[in-house]
């Protein structure tokens, strides 16, 4: 008898679940239920639509999509069209791959007010996230300021510098690129609120910020340590050793040389988004960095600007019937296990934290778990799972019936761009409906 499993959330962490659980057994039967019409989660919506290389484990995934014992239902939402009951009801274990989609809160003076976007919204709306694409940022600023000084931030902070020349060949969404390159923006201020050796970007990352067409990258070097100190692994030292040299040679550049610049702010707290009609700017503590740790100096300054983008992490949001870890906005779970049958993996399990690849060995990791846990008792999985959502008319999107959507983005996209983004979901469907059952070649 096989086990069925149902994978919430067909993001890289459901994927790589999926994978690891079709190499783990020779019947085991695997339905991926995702929210949105389109796969791929973070690899669509939330990697950069300028890093199309990384997006090519799409491809890999797709082929996982289209095993003959996985099927997937997208546009269909846990909690909407499904319970999580019911899914614990028809399969033999569930697990849980819904990522972290919601920021976590800035929590300062000024920070609900309008012209303040979290980063899961802000990526969300140039990534073509149906959730978000009527976000409509006001960049009618000269001025924008990042917080974070994590990969995220520095995402953000490129997209919004780069010429349309450079994001051609991306899948910037076309409402978001409009509204980028009409902006009259010169300066975005990446705020860190720890020092040029804590920050959190990968080399390459932000290497990249010193080999733009239109911008410059400007650091004070009155902010770059002599060396790093501190006791960490060799591994660690090498890394933020290779940051403080790509910022040493950041620091030598001429703020004027190019038309904007990104401008590297260390060792400041946000406390307050200054407001009047609109954004105006943000205050900042000075701090002291002492054993990694960021303390307030009372030294208080402000930069002006006209929209901040607060790029500081992810948390999931309450999902019914599942057990919420509230400080790590996590899935309650130990090692993954959340209740008899219920699995946590990838951003809900860990927390916002690792690439891609670090959710493989979560998969892994779960297909083990369900084989030592489980003894198949019969469910029905995915036939009676089509019965509830039929009875309920709720129109479910198969893996061919993506590959038409692709299709048609691949269709519309501009010369040189892997697509154009269909950015609703009643677009989405329309695709569909306008040519029933048409097979795409996969
Ligand atoms: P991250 O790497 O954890 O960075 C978060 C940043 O926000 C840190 O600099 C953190 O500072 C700061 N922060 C947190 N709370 C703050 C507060 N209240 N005020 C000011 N600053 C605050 O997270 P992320 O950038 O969201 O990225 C999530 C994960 O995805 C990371 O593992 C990242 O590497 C990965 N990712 C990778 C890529 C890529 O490989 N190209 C692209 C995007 C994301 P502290 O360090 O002081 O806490």
């Amino acid at each position: 008898m096989p086990v069925q499993v149902a994978i919430v959330g067909a993001g890289p962490s459901g994927f790589y679940a999926a994978a690891a659980l079709l190499q783990a057994s020779d019947d085991a039967r695997i339905d991926l239920i995702e929210a949105l019409p389109t796969p791929f989660g973070l690899i669509r919506a939330g990697v950069a639509p300028d890093h199309q290389s990384t997006k090519g484990v799409m491809r890999a995934f797709a082929r996982t999509a289209q095993a003959p014992r996985v099927g997937f239902y997208g546009n269909v939402v846990l909690g909407r069209d499904v319970a999580l009951d019911e899914l614990r009801g028809l399969y033999d274990a569930v697990v849980l791959a819904t990522g972290a989609p919601r920021d976590r809160p800035l929590g300062i003076p000024g920070a609900d007010k309008p012209g303040v976007y979290g980063a899961a919204a802000f990526v969300g709306w140039y990534n073509g996230h149906p959730d978000f694409c009527d976000l409509d940022p006001d960049l009618n600023t000269r001025a924008v300021a990042v917080i974070g000084n994590g990969n995220v931030a520095i995402d953000v902070a490129r997209v919004l510098v780069k010429t349309p020349a450079e994001m051609a060949a991306s899948d910037l969404a076309q409402n978001a690129a409009a509204a980028i390159h009409a902006a009259p923006i010169e300066n975005v201020y990446l705020i860190g609120r720890r020092g040029p050796v804590e920050a959190k970007f990968t080399n390459k990352e932000l290497s990249e910020m010193g080999e733009l067409a239109d911008c410059v990258p400007v650091v004070d070097p009155a902010q770059l340590p002599a060396e790093v100190a501190g006791t960490m692994s060799d591994r660690d030292r090498r890394l933020r050793e290779k940051n403080l040299a790509t910022l040493r040679a950041f620091a030598r550049r001429q703020p004027d040389e190019k038309r904007k610049r990104v401008r590297f702010v260390f060792c400041a707290k946000p406390v307050e988004v200054l407001n009047g009609a609109r954004v105006r700017g943000l205050r900042l503590e000075r701090t002291h960095v002492d054993g990694g740790r960021a303390e307030g100096t009372g030294e208080i300054f402000d930069i002006p600007c006209g929209v901040v983008i607060s790029a500081i992490g992810y948390r999931m949001p309450p999902l019914a019937g599942v057990p919420v870890d509230e400080a790590g906005g996590i899935v309650a779970n130990q090692d993954g296990r959340v209740a008899p049958g219920l699995y946590a993996v990838g951003w809900a399990k860990r927390g916002p934290v690792g690439v891609i690849g670090t959710n493989k060995a979560d998969g892994d990791l779960v297909a083990r778990q369900i084989a030592e846990d489980i003894a198949p008792a019969g469910r029905p999985g995915g036939q009676a799972l089509e019965a509830l959502l039929r009875g309920r008319g709720v129109r479910w999107v198969t893996f061919a019936d993506w590959r038409r959507i692709e299709a048609a983005e691949v269709a519309a996209a501009p010369p040189g761009a892997p697509r154009r983004k269909l950015i609703r979901i009643k677009d989405m469907i329309e695709v569909l409906d306008r040519s029933p059952g048409t097979a795409i070649k996969s």
